[in-house]
């Protein structure tokens, strides 16, 4: 982006700012593709004057005639950066409409020729006109241009616009038939002409966010006689990213996601279509039509399709098969078409037909590809991204859709979504109900959108700027939040979460940082750690501890062996991984864990949030490695048998400590162990607890995976959850590292979490015994290990008689009812009974997969496993019991004294 940036400092040099005040009315003007950039930008965020390349020659725009003699300096900069930089005997032909300009421009040491036209002998270097002159010779213009000449053009269109109210002013106006070619539009838009100071930067303005053209008409004659767009079938459309001014969605779901999508680039027009089928799909027949008309631009020439597109049959031109010609008017490809883009897109640029067509799902899918618009895997994005439309991995839904309203359809352009997002952060406008629940979109569009991360082009970079803009204006809701003061509107939600992943794309992150986080505290720092990683993996991928942390916006480099390439590991910066985007007040970032697969043997990473480092095993690996984090934070890390020297560890500087035991580690805020005593009595607690959580699901003692349980100031659901890692808030932290809490009062929470972990599906009725079965674990490790308390007996009769007087439904047995009946079970037959059931069903395969069937079994185990008959136990609890279960237990005694027998 150097090039642009020495370009605008060319342009404007030697001025402080630009007086355009007069009683000329220009027009804003829009910019497009990867080589436009605005020069001068008034206080609306209209552009009043922009520069571009195409081919090798530069083109300059201002957005009124008048301008041309208003600041002599500005021009005779534009000339010289035109002429390629050098001034001395610059030769120009400056239109005879211009005399005025040509006797300014003669006072330097310029060549000027008063000419009548313009045409390919006369020999400048450059060539100067009004607007309203350049059309009659556009193609010559443009071939001059592309052959590296410089053109400077002055004009506006609003005027021609207001009386050619049917024509179409991107193509037929005549300044737009040059300066379009390279991404610059004259709009009908009305700017007005300010006393502006000169930025030092490229300007920028979140308020251009919605510069663009309007393509009312265009959608007019493409929807011409449709109504619906029927994509059912078994096709699998990808989702078209809309991103760029002048695209415009065509079809799309309900919900806004675009199937069908249109553009114009330069002076042609591009039609994207993300299902290959489309093309030759019967119900979309008369849409090609008219698409077909629009791309050709009444040339009525021939349209080419290439490899892998069929020939559309009644289609009112000459068709024929072949590779990219420049004679086509129209030519079609796939996004998978391995054609040369630069080619394609000069085509496009200077008036040819573009339809490409293809989903990108099947190959990004087929190389393993993460990204969802990768630009390797799909060909096709290399041509498209450049025209404002991208076809990412992403699928839409199929259905009969309704027909976009023309002048509605692009309310939904994630431009558009982030100006009323900024209008109503910044300037105080009302935001609609309807604009509140797109901002999910809108967040999902924008990362898409950076996730093309083409930095070599204006368009991208000038988003960013915008964005970043917005950020810079509103950090103080932001970037200044917690639980007791928790982020609520929708606006703020969104603005921060445009921010986070605006962070891992900016150029200047630290400047960016500043927008986000106010007092960043400099913790001291280690150089050069080298961490032994020790892995052995199997079902499952496992997050290695390294002890280390990163400060929020820190960054540093980490070297691991070759072995952890090829092998896929991940490097992971921070643990609370619990995604918050649909709570409704946010008491921390939604997301604060940021992972980096491992592609390289030397990797940068960072998380804006900070957090602790870890190396993330794929499954199905050993390890034992060593790998070297250049600079990061020590943390409170304690590890069995290796941690001895607790009282200068419990001191590390980070945020963050984590206890790593036997078979868990728990990692909470570092205050909450600050002041612990060596906790040796704490780790044989710990490994105690997890012994008896592998002694009931008779498992080795020692786990595959170390089980985790990490504390957050916010988590996803409830007051913890299960997961790797079980989530906690930090109100229960501090009893994890209380071996005096443990042993007075018990842990249920924790060990109800850690027994959803044991859960295996085919042992579980489907939603009576999800939240019951997981309190086995809790209930025997508090009572078998622990020595504390289960359950209450006057809570448990109560669970009883609620059940019997409800009826005994089965809708009703589940968490405490459903809990009963295995506690009643413990009682008469004792946890060995359950852990020799765990060992049974260890042992059979092709489970049952209906309810049903899975208690029938359950029945029969259990029944075998005590030598006893439970049938009738089973149900007087409502559990549908099979009369074939029935007699294949019936040699069993039965078991008749039990607790429910009294309410027969
Ligand atoms: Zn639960």
């Amino acid at each position: 982006m150097l090039r642009l940036y020495y370009a605008y400092k060319s342009l404007v040099k030697g001025l402080k700012e630009l007086d355009l005040r007069s009683s000329s009315v220009p027009c804003n003007l829009v910019l497009s593709g990867e080589n436009a950039f605005p020069v001068v930008m008034n206080s609306d965020g209209h552009v009043l004057m922009a520069a571009s390349r195409y081919g090798r020659g530069r083109v300059v725009v201002l957005s009124h005639e008048r301008y041309l003699t208003l600041s002599p300096a500005l021009v005779e900069n534009a000339v010289i950066w035109l002429g390629g930089g050098e001034s001395e005997n610059l030769s120009l032909g400056v239109h005879q409409n211009l005399k005025a300009v040509a006797d300014n421009l003669s006072k330097s040491n310029f060549q000027v020729s008063l000419v009548e036209g313009f045409s390919g002998s006369l020999g400048v270097s450059v060539y100067v006109s009004d607007a309203y002159q350049v059309g009659a010779s556009a193609g010559d213009l443009v071939a001059f241009i592309k052959a590296g000449g410089g053109v400077l053009i002055g004009g506006q269109a609003w005027n021609w616009a207001a009386q050619n109210p049917n024509e179409n002013l991107i193509l037929q106006f005549s300044g737009n038939k040059v300066s379009g070619v390279a991404g610059i539009y004259f709009s009908d838009q009305y700017a007005k002409g300010e006393n502006l100071p000169i930025s030092p930067e490229i300007p920028t303005s979140w308020k251009s966010l919605n510069n663009e053209m309007n393509i009312t008409k265009d959608l007019e004659f493409l929807l011409k006689g449709i109504s619906e767009f029927d994509i059912r079938g078994s096709a699998a459309p990808s989702e078209a990213l809309i991103h760029g001014a002048l695209a415009f969605p065509i079809g799309t779901t309900n919900d806004g996601h675009a199937f069908l999508a249109g553009s114009y680039y330069g002076r042609g027009r591009v039609i994207l279509a993300t299902h290959e089928t489309f093309l030759g799909e019967e119900k979309l027949a008369s849409f090609w039509n008219n698409a077909f008309h629009w791309l050709d631009q009444g040339r009525n020439g021939v349209i080419g399709f290439g490899q892998w597109a069929n020939i559309l049959p009644n289609l009112e031109f000459t068709s024929e098969k072949t590779t990219f010609r420049q004679d086509l008017s129209v030519y079609v490809c796939t996004v998978w078409s391995e054609e040369d883009p630069e080619k394609i897109q000069n085509f496009v640029a200077e008036g040819g037909g573009l339809v490409v067509v293809g989903q990108a799902w099947s190959w990004a899918t087929e190389n393993g590809c993460f990204s969802n618009l990768c630009i390797s895997c799909v060909l096709g994005n290399k041509i498209l991204n450049k025209m404002g439309l991208s076809v990412m991995k992403k699928t839409v839904s199929k259905d009969i859709f309704k027909t976009p309203e023309p002048s509605k359809a692009n309310y939904l352009h994630f431009r558009h979504l982030l100006h009323r997002l900024a209008s109503h952060a910044i300037d105080g406008t009302e935001l609609t109900k309807q604009d509140e629940e797109h901002f999910e979109q809108l967040r999902l569009k924008f990362s898409y959108f950076l996730s093309i991360k083409a930095y070599d082009s204006s368009v991208y970079t000038q988003t960013l700027s915008k964005v970043t803009d917005i950020v810079r204006i509103c950090k103080p809701t932001v970037g200044n939040f917690s639980k007791e003061n928790p982020l609520k509107s929708p606006k703020d939600h969104t603005l921060l979460n445009l921010a986070i992943d605006l962070y891992d794309y900016s150029l200047n992150k630290d400047a960016f940082l500043t927008y986000l986080m106010k007092n960043i505290s400099k913790l001291p720092e280690v150089n050069n750690q080298t961490v032994q990683i020790i892995a052995q993996t199997e079902a499952d991928e496992e997050w290695i501890s390294t002890g280390l942390y990163l400060s929020p916006g820190m960054k540093t480099w980490i070297t691991v062996p070759p072995n952890l390439v090829k092998d896929q590991w991940k490097i992971q910066i921070g643990c609370q991984s619990d995604r918050l985007y649909d709570r409704e007040e946010y008491y921390r970032p939604p997301v604060v864990i940021k992972t980096f697969p491992v592609t390289s043997e030397r990797m940068q990473v960072w998380n804006v949030w900070g957090g602790l480092i870890y190396l993330v095993a794929p499954p199905n690996v050993t390890a034992n490695e060593e790998v070297v984090v250049e600079v990061a934070v020590s943390a409170p890390y304690y590890k069995s048998g290796e941690s001895e020297d607790w009282s200068s560890i419990r001191e590390a500087p980070a945020p963050w400590a984590e206890f790593e035991f036997e078979n868990i580690i728990l990692t909470a805020p570092s205050h909450f162990i600050r002041n612990l005593e060596f906790p040796l009595e704490l780790e044989k607690m710990w490994n105690d607890i997890m012994r008896g959580i592998a002694d009931l699901s008779v498992i080795p003692h020692k786990f595959i995976r170390k089980e985790r349980i990490v504390a957050d100031v916010q988590i996803a659901a409830g007051w913890m959850h299960a997961g790797y890692p079980v989530m906690i808030h930090f109100s229960t932290a501090s009893r994890l590292f209380s071996l005096e809490y443990i042993k007075t009062t018990g842990l249920w929470g924790e060990l109800h979490e850690l027994g959803h972990n044991q859960q295996k599906s085919y042992m579980e009725f489907r939603l009576y015994t999800k939240e019951a079965t997981c309190n086995l674990w809790a209930l025997y490790v508090n009572e078998e290990v622990i020595g504390a308390n289960g359950v209450t007996p006057e809570f448990r009769k109560g669970v009883v008689e609620k059940y019997i007087n409800g009826g005994r439904n089965l809708s009703d047995w589940y968490t405490w009812t459903a809990f009963e009946t295995y506690m009643q079970l413990q009682e008469r037959f004792g946890w060995d009974a359950f852990k020799k059931v765990f060992a049974a069903y260890q042992k059979m395969s092709n489970f049952p997969s209906d309810n049903e069937g899975k208690m029938n079994l359950y029945a029969e185990t259990f029944s075998q496993t005590v030598n006893m008959n439970l049938t009738g136990f089973l149900k007087a609890w409502g559990w549908p019991i099979e009369t074939a279960t029935e007699e294949k237990l019936s040699s069993l005694p039965p078991w008749s004294d039990h607790l429910m027998a009294q309410y027969s």
